[in-house]
């Protein structure tokens, strides 16, 4: 089976002054020093000839907040680019992460602080920190919502990412790293493509079949390497503005991430009331699977306009629909007075993160156009 991408994708608006939209950039200054600002550059202590660089993301990015860095996503962030490093170690704990790239040794700490030990010359070192900064931007904290980059992308804060503004189109085969970012949404499409097979898992196992929890693993892996894909694309694109656009596959896989786990959640809980659900007559069975079947006609779509080559079209109102089914039956069930009144009140919990997720990640492909 061939997968599509699509090539024409639109950069994603967020407001001002949020991180995703401010210009991460080193200047190319190489005399840096710590009075005139973000690094500073030293001969190596470790080896002889080399160069060790010391600068902090609070000077980089221009902020006057302590809380610089979210190592948890840092770490995440670091652990999906490992097979890109001779060694790795992220700490939660300590603050503290350390890997071995391209030969350096980087070092990056809790309150912000970087060293990049072992370059060769100045401008090694100064190149080293730029793609470092690529790597670890969605774990660098916004200033408007508190919250990681990445929750900025994933339209998670619900502050920084703007919906229904116009958007600027941009073509992939025109980005000289583009193929990269291609290569991303390929897998994008691979992985709604096996969502949507596990969708109709779960709709037979609402019919009283056993779910299978194999794939959904499979999705993992596919999400992860995703991300994989993306990270190349950004720490290999120059240009800062082209490499945001990194942020859109990362923004989509961080809210696939979470429908990873609620389903993960709604298969258990189905197949540990297998025999209960066949046996009930409760009238909300057949609406829940009706409910659920628009839930996989909304995801149909969001693959649909993955893989497209053309513009998004607004399609919001599948959502609503959707939406206003699920109100619906949380006060159905809330009168059911059956043994299974606690799982259906889940399961219709799940039908609705999941179909809020859908929402976000079509707001991302550009669904407000
Ligand atoms: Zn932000
Ligand atoms: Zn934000």
């Amino acid at each position: 089976m061939t997968y599509l991408a699509r090539q024409i994708i639109c950069y994603p608006k967020f407001v001002n002054h949020c991180i995703l939209k401010m210009q991460l950039t080193v200047k190319s200054d190489l005399n840096v020093s710590e009075e005139k600002g973000f690094a500073y550059i030293q001969p190596c202590a470790a080896e002889v000839g080399k160069v060790m660089l010391e600068s902090n993301l609070t000077k980089l990015v221009g902020t006057t907040s302590d809380k610089i860095i979210d190592f948890n996503v840092l770490c995440n962030l670091l652990n999906i680019y490992k097979i890109r490093f001779s060694e790795a170690q992220c700490s939660l704990t300590l603050g503290v992460s350390r890997v071995k790239w391209r030969g350096k040794t980087i070092s990056i700490f809790k309150k912000g602080k970087i060293k990049i030990r072992e370059a060769l010359n100045n401008e090694d070192a100064m190149k080293m920190l730029q793609d470092l900064l690529r790597l670890i931007w969605g774990s660098i904290i916004c200033e408007i919502c508190e919250r990681p980059a990445i929750y900025c992308a994933a339209g998670m804060c619900n502050k920084c990412l703007e919906e229904n503004v116009q958007r600027e189109f941009v073509n992939l085969d025109e980005l000289p790293t583009g193929i990269m970012l291609s290569n991303a949404l390929i897998n994008l499409s691979k992985s709604l493509s096996l969502l949507n097979e596990i969708f109709s898992n779960i709709l037979n196992g609402l019919h009283g079949e056993k779910i299978s929890e194999i794939r959904v693993k499979d999705f993992e892996r596919l999400l992860n390497r995703v991300d994989l894909n993306t990270l190349d694309f950004m720490v290999q694109t120059p240009d800062i503005k082209q490499a945001s656009l990194g942020f859109i596959p990362l923004g989509i896989t961080f809210n696939l991430k979470n429908v990873l786990k609620t389903v993960n959640s709604l298969i258990k809980e189905i197949n540990q009331n297998l025999e209960a659900l066949t046996q009930s007559n409760v009238q909300v069975k057949r609406e829940i699977s009706d409910v659920f079947r628009k839930i996989v006609n909304i995801y149909e779509f969001i693959s649909q306009i993955a893989s497209m080559r053309s513009k998004v079209k607004r399609d919001a109102g599948k959502f609503r629909i959707a939406l206003e089914d699920i109100r619906r039956l949380e006060e159905k069930v809330k009168d059911v007075s059956d043994e299974l009144k606690k799982f259906l009140s889940n399961i219709v919990k799940y039908f609705k993160e999941i179909c809020l997720t859908g929402l976000r990640i079509l707001n991302i492909l550009g669904g407000g156009v």
